[in-house]
């Protein structure tokens, strides 16, 4: 394998059911390095100090380094501006954020918003709140049986009513790498908002929104090996500052009276009250973690697993993959003859295997293969061999018991 990096992750120290911890979750979320939890405790422990706020060395010290993780993600997303970089919760948070500004700023009755059936509900639920309240409407492009999307229904779907299409990278429940700069750009020429959900794509390749072709992309730190809390969402300057505030408070305004307030500018007209100050810290560290592995190596390590881990799982009789589509990353997603997804993942459980099994948040794609959910099994910088070969043993266990 091309990266040893499992001895920068202490919770490989743990035994799970008095076995080694075989942590095949990371597309739910991924373990914390080292120099993540220490960047953490080093705020808490001798920096604590809230930003913004000025007035004492400890706040200037907190407010230049929390100003310049801001910078390191601009760099990591190919941002033309700090202005463009607004720190969230996470990805849901960034979606609802969209949707209550671009959202209730641009749409009218009988507009449309596209989504896919591949949407994780986090791009799906805060869009229909939105469209509920503008009596608008939301169409979801189809997905073939092989787990990619219809780029030719999607092109027959569009007219001057669509106003926004937010899409995912790469699908949490099938590990489908989306073509999504083809559907942003046939979009855009109707003059369509376009947001991403890099949620997954964010640890797994590198990511240029300029290159991507989208208006607005969210990510959520803890699938970056930063701590649970924090998120991204960018946007282009100009747009950000002509959108409403999500949420009102302090840190966000330029001046209150009792009347009426004035708001800053992007980015902090977005970023109400306290921010999630060591979370922030949490992620600086790990976008270097990810700046000094490199994404070639991560990419090939990744390439190996699933290379590994498909050669050896096609080979269980019974087994069924959804997601077959040439263009997939980390995620292996199945169902074992006609078991109940959750009866495999529990006796997965049992022998110290962490998968997921269930929807997996996408509802509207289970329906749409006829299906109660799928065991997903998902890779990171630190899977190994190992952890695929007790993957093997473990469904052959769970398929003998079933059966
Ligand atoms: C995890 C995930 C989300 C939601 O992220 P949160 O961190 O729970 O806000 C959205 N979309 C995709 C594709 C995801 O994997």
């Amino acid at each position: 394998m091309s990266l040893d990096v499992r001895a920068e992750f202490p919770q490989f120290t743990r035994q799970l059911r008095g076995r080694r911890l075989v942590y095949l979750d990371s597309a739910a979320t991924t373990l914390k390095p080292r120099p993540v939890i220490e960047a953490v405790m080093r705020h808490m422990a001798t920096e604590t100090a809230n930003v913004h706020r000025g007035a004492h060395q400890l706040s200037d010290e907190a407010t230049e380094k929390f100003e310049n993780v801001r910078e390191r993600v601009r760099r990591f997303i190919g941002g033309v501006s700090t202005n463009e970089i607004i720190f969230t919760r996470g990805t849901t948070d960034g979606l609802n954020l969209l949707a209550q500004t671009l959202g209730r700023s641009i749409l009218h009755m009988g507009d449309e918003i596209f989504l896919s059936q591949m949407e994780h509900h986090s791009n799906i639920v805060p869009w229909q709140m939105i469209a509920a309240e503008k009596r608008a409407v939301v169409r979801f492009i189809p997905v073939l049986d092989d787990g990619s999307l219809d780029f030719v229904a999607f092109k027959k779907m569009l007219s001057p009513r669509c106003k926004i299409l937010s899409l995912v990278h790469l699908s949490n429940a099938l590990g489908t790498l989306n073509p999504v700069r083809d559907f942003f750009k046939a979009a855009r020429a109707h003059g369509v908002q376009c947001v991403l959900d890099a949620a997954q794509s964010v640890s797994v390749l590198p990511l240029d929104v300029a290159e991507l072709g989208c208006d607005f992309l969210v990510f959520s730190g803890h699938k970056l090996f930063a701590p649970t809390g924090v998120g991204v969402l960018w946007g282009r300057e100009d747009h950000l500052n002509l959108l409403p505030p999500y949420q009102g408070g302090g840190s966000m305004i330029a001046e209150v009276s009792e009347e009426r307030s004035e708001y800053l500018k992007a980015p902090h007209r977005f970023e109400a009250g306290t921010p999630p100050i060591m979370e922030i810290m949490g992620l600086g560290a790990a976008l270097d973690f990810v700046g000094h592995l490199g994404f070639d190596p991560i990419q090939a390590h990744e390439r190996a697993i699933m290379e590994y881990a498909e050669t050896e799982l096609v080979k269980i009789p019974d087994l069924r993959r959804f997601g077959n589509s040439p263009q997939h990353r980390h995620i292996f997603s199945f169902l074992l003859g006609g078991s109940h997804p959750s009866d495999v993942g529990a006796i997965l459980d049992e022998q110290g295997i962490a998968v997921r099994s269930g929807h997996h948040c996408c509802q509207p794609l289970m329906k749409r293969f006829a299906i109660p959910g799928t065991v997903r099994a998902s890779f990171s910088i630190y899977t190994n061999e190992a952890d695929i070969a007790d993957l093997v043993v473990g469904i052959k266990k769970a398929k003998e018991m079933l059966t």
